[in-house]
């Protein structure tokens, strides 16, 4: 199998890589399941990314062997796949990962346009649920496209925030569309989704009438940022809220609880110290076969594990440079994608350490976002990262709450003000 790649029906590849939205081409509808996109990251600290490291270090860990809260646990119910079951046993199972995933993230830059593209803007245009800009259509609306340029670009004229209730009538895509309009609230239900993913499931618990509150903004041709997001879910019983938060000596601003936890988990033995935001999950029902991590270009890459190099650069046109190992102990194998370069001496048979430096990140193959794509593997099956690994969550330290409460109410007010 090592080496090995089974070329993907055309069918299904062109699907997902309309999904990943970097070839920009429309993705078949697939009304009965909403796809939750996680794509390339919030604009709002793109640039910031490149400068340094979120790191541990001003966060305290919470270990968990387990996902702690309902969130992830209940993002990780979403698709009957866990560390066992959710191999994918076919035959191509554990070919070259990136088949199982067509680009990656940044490069959905101009599906998400396209989807919306010659739907007018106002609210409601006529757009019915999933009418052309349903959930697996948009991809990432954000980077190079030119639609949607200028849309923030007046921002002068009106309160760069703006609030948005959304009310589920179908699915977050169309509600987004009847309160904000077509085009943003496309945009802006793929941005929303990164952060409701760690709640609930997308595709099941979310009902109509339950609600999706948003304090956004947008960025022209980039994609919205979604400053504070309220949840409300009848399946669940639940209210949930989170805010925007750039933590001191951090490089990216992630979202936060009011307890001033975060609500993404993070692996512990993580092939990155530091990234932005995960855009792709296992458990996200996009039949995604890794991890993706928005990093910046030159982040280092980590072995999880200890083991042997097993390949590298096995299919650079598709999955760039790239690299597996094994784990000595597990016969787990953790493929890495995209890299921009790695490590010289690290050829097959060569041993790895955990925690050693490997490569770096890139946005090599297809993909066309920098990000890492992370998959682990055992024999024929594919594994969830979120189950194989210790999970835990950041916390913000003590000194820094305060600054995320005013955030709750500075949005709070917004949020009642528009009521
Ligand atoms: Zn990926």
């Amino acid at each position: 199998m090592k080496g090995r790649i089974v070329p993907r029906p055309r069918g299904e590849r062109a699907r997902i890589l309309a999904w990943e939205g970097l070839a920009g081409r429309p993705r078949p509808r697939r009304a009965a399941r909403p796809i939750i996109i996680l794509a390339s990251a919030v604009s709002l600290v793109g640039l910031a990314a490149l400068a340094g490291s979120v790191g541990g270090s001003a966060c305290s860990k919470r270990e968990t062997k387990e996902p702690p809260s309902t969130a992830l646990r209940t993002a990780n119910t979403h698709e009957p796949r866990d560390a066992n079951a959710n191999a994918n046993t076919s035959a191509n199972a554990n070919t070259n990962a990136e088949q199982s995933r067509g680009l990656d993230p940044g490069a959905q830059a101009s599906a998400g346009a396209q989807a919306s593209a010659g739907v007018s803007p106002g609210p409601g245009a006529g757009v019915g649920p999933g009418a052309g800009v349903g959930p697996g259509s948009q991809a990432n609306a954000g980077g190079d496209s030119g639609a949607g340029a200028g849309a923030g670009a007046d921002s002068n004229a009106a309160p760069r925030e703006r609030f948005a209730r959304l009310l589920i009538t179908s699915t977050l895509e169309s509600a987004a569309v009847q309160a904000v309009g077509a085009e943003e609230g496309v945009r802006l239900a793929q941005v929303a989704k990164r952060a409701l993913v760690w709640w609930l499931n997308l595709g099941r618990d979310l009902w109509p009438n339950d609600t999706v509150e948003l304090v956004y903004e947008l960025r022209g041709v980039e994609e919205p940022v979604v400053h504070a997001i309220w949840l409300e879910s009848r399946k669940l019983g639940v209210k949930r809220s989170a805010v925007l938060y750039t933590a001191q000596g951090s490089a990216f601003a992630r979202w936060y609880d009011e307890a001033g936890h975060e609500i993404e988990l993070r692996l512990k033995n993580s092939p990155l110290e530091s990234y932005e935001q995960i855009t792709s999950l296992l458990s996200d029902g996009r039949g995604h076969r890794g991890v993706d991590f928005k990093t910046p270009v030159g982040t280092p890459v980590l072995a999880p594990f200890s083991g042997r190099v097993t390949r590298r650069n096995w299919s650079r046109r598709r999955n760039g440079n790239c690299l597996e190992i094994q784990d000595s102990k597990t016969g787990q194998r953790a493929i890495f994608l995209h890299l921009d370069r790695i490590e010289r001496r690290f050829q097959p048979g060569q041993k790895v350490t955990r925690g050693q430096k490997l490569a770096y990140t890139g946005n090599t193959g297809r993909s066309s976002a920098p990000h890492l794509h992370y998959q682990l593997e055992l024999g024929q099956r594919v594994l969830d990262p979120f189950k194989v690994h210790r999970t835990w969550r950041a916390s913000l330290p003590a000194s820094e709450r305060p600054a995320v409460q005013k955030l709750f109410v500075k949005y709070g007010a917004m949020r009642q003000g528009s009521t």
